[in-house]
């Protein structure tokens, strides 16, 4: 199957058709990504700046680039001045490194607060304490170069669909609860980011907005 099939089958799946497709292009090469590109995809995400670097130099434009992974605070300079969406953020310290660096870009950065939602340890992500200390702090509010439009999260690595199904659901009440909020003005909490390849028609069931999806793509990766 080629890059161009694999996506029309994909697309046919979705149960929301408005719901954003990020292919998530980790570890595979530029044409690969260029193949993409030539199917109409327009937002990759990727887990490693090096390679978002790289990538971003030899590609297309108007691509958006997705920040998906594990984000360490050294690192948020080298992509601040392009990056379309900061998945992955995991940390009060790094959402005020991104503000940071924002200001030096002279841009907003969008972002997604990332929500431990899976029973595995080994999962990063905010969980509840954390997020209230956050909302509760009066820095969170000097915060004008960030924007907080919604959440992502990633499901227990199981078979179990009710296990993952539960844990989506939850992320999604999560963000109705925030919502009921008066929430600090740079948050616009509208995305939830859940669902890969082996579970983006349970997340987009669940209210997912945008799913990440890498080897129903562009194949099974043999790391990461
Ligand atoms: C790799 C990765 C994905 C895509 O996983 P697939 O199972 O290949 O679709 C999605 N989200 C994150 C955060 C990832 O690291």
């Amino acid at each position: 199957m080629s890059i161009k099939e694999n996506l029309i089958g994909i697309k046919k799946d979705f149960v929301h058709p408005d719901c954003l497709l990020v292919a998530v292009s980790k570890t595979k090469p530029v044409p690969l990504l260029q193949e993409a590109y030539d199917a109409g995809i327009r937002d990759f995400g990727e887990n490693k700046v090096q390679e978002i670097l790289e990538k971003h130099a030899q590609l297309p434009s108007d691509i958006r680039w997705h920040m998906i992974g594990h984000l360490q605070s050294n690192k948020v300079k080298n992509i601040a001045p392009f990056i379309y969406l900061i998945h992955g953020v995991d940390s009060f310290k790094l959402l005020k490194e991104i503000n940071k660096q924002a200001i030096k870009a002279d841009r907003t950065i969008s972002c997604l607060l990332q929500i431990h939602i899976a029973k595995e340890e080994s999962k990063f992500g905010f969980d509840k304490a954390e997020l209230e200390d956050m909302l509760g702090s009066p820095e969170i509010h000097q915060l004008e170069n960030v924007k907080i439009i919604g959440l992502m999260g990633m499901a227990t690595f199981t078979e179990n669909e009710s296990v993952i199904r539960k844990e989506f659901r939850g992320l999604k009440t999560l963000m109705e609860e925030l919502n009921q909020m008066d929430l600090p003005s740079n948050f616009d909490l509208k995305e939830i980011s859940m669902g890969m390849s082996g579970d983006y028609r349970i997340a987009q069931e669940e209210g997912s907005t945008m799913v990440r999806i890498g080897s129903a793509i562009f194949g099974q990766r043999n790391n990461h």
